[in-house]
């Protein structure tokens, strides 16, 4: 493969202030934060950038705390550090499931869970989990601070809802009870690989009927997504095959996959539809 050479200005700010002062005035300048997609992205020519803002000597954007009632995770946080924290494995399990599957130990060493964001891949590993529990987004620019809801972020392919000079802060999720949760991902290899398909769930029940769910997808459409159809057919009913065997159908009928060099868009589809119903009876102890 051919690799450019790369003259680009670094900057290794330490406050956000002076990095949204960077971002802002610097032409064409970017966040950088472990790099591990944009620097590969910068050599193959993918994207271009005259000058980088290395985002990780900032503290605010640093840590995993337990507010109380929410979980807060700063963006520059390495996804290592997640696979270690007890917080996240305790209260954020489905996320500690998906990024274990992440890469090698050394990237995740290197690689951020605000990067894997803000990357905008469909297959981004933190995507579904962060989707499942409606994670909030905080962003800082030049103009103040704004909440985006995980929901919202993934505008289009590869696009996410960040403005010119904007920095993803932080990751807030909302704590609440679900009775059984699931990540499966399907890749080419059995584990550290890019996903075919990815698909997380969130399950609370009433005794045999299903109060909650939440479904969300990875690799199965321009942008990660929740399966709401699905969802919104097993809200309220009672857990049998046959329901399941329906939600996974309505999941399949939701995606829009393409052809690509890991799967066929055919494939991708009848693996919605198995992974979907694995993943729903794993989250409610279904045999
Ligand atoms: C060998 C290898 C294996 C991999 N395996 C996986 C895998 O299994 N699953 C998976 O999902 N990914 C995988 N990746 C992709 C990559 O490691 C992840 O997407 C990673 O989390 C990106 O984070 P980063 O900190 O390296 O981001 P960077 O490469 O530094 O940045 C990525 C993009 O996000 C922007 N950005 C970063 N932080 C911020 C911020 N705080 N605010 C605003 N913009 C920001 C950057 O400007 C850039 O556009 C793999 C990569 C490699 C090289």
């Amino acid at each position: 493969m051919y690799y450019r050479v790369l003259q680009i200005k670094y900057f290794k700010p330490r406050t956000l202030e002076e990095a949204i002062e960077l971002l802002t005035k610097v032409r064409n300048s970017r966040v950088l934060a472990g790099g591990t997609d944009l620097l590969v992205d910068l050599k193959t020519g993918r994207v271009s950038a005259e000058a980088l803002v290395d985002v990780g000597a900032i503290r605010e954007l640093r840590g995993i705390e337990d507010l109380g009632d929410r979980i807060r995770i700063g963006a520059a946080t390495k996804l290592q550090e997640l696979v270690e924290s007890d917080v996240i494995a305790r209260e954020l399990p489905l996320l500690r499931k998906a990024v274990e599957s992440m890469g090698s130990w050394q990237i995740r060493n290197l690689a951020t869970v605000g990067g894997n964001l803000c990357n905008a891949s469909p297959a981004a590993d933190t995507a579904p989990p962060l989707l499942a529990y409606e994670a909030e987004l905080i962003i800082v620019g030049p103009r103040g601070t704004r909440v985006v809801p995980v929901t919202k972020f993934f505008t289009s392919y590869r696009r996410v809802a960040l403005e010119e000079g904007e920095i993803l802060k932080e990751i807030v999720v909302r704590k609440s009870t679900w009775s059984g949760w699931s990540y499966i991902k399907l890749g080419r290899r059995s584990g550290f690989t890019l996903s075919i398909v990815s698909v997380a769930v969130l399950a609370s029940t009433r005794g045999e009927v299903l109060e909650d769910v939440r479904i969300a997808l990875g690799s199965v459409a321009p942008t990660p997504i929740r399966a709401y159809k699905a969802e919104e057919y097993l809200r309220g009913r009672e857990v049998g095959l046959g329901v399941l065997e329906r939600a996974a159908e309505i999941a399949k009928e939701e995606v829009s996959p393409i052809d690509d060099v890991r799967a066929s868009a055919w494939y991708r589809r009848e693996m919605v539809y198995r992974l979907t119903l694995d993943a729903l009876k794993t989250s409610l102890r279904w045999s």
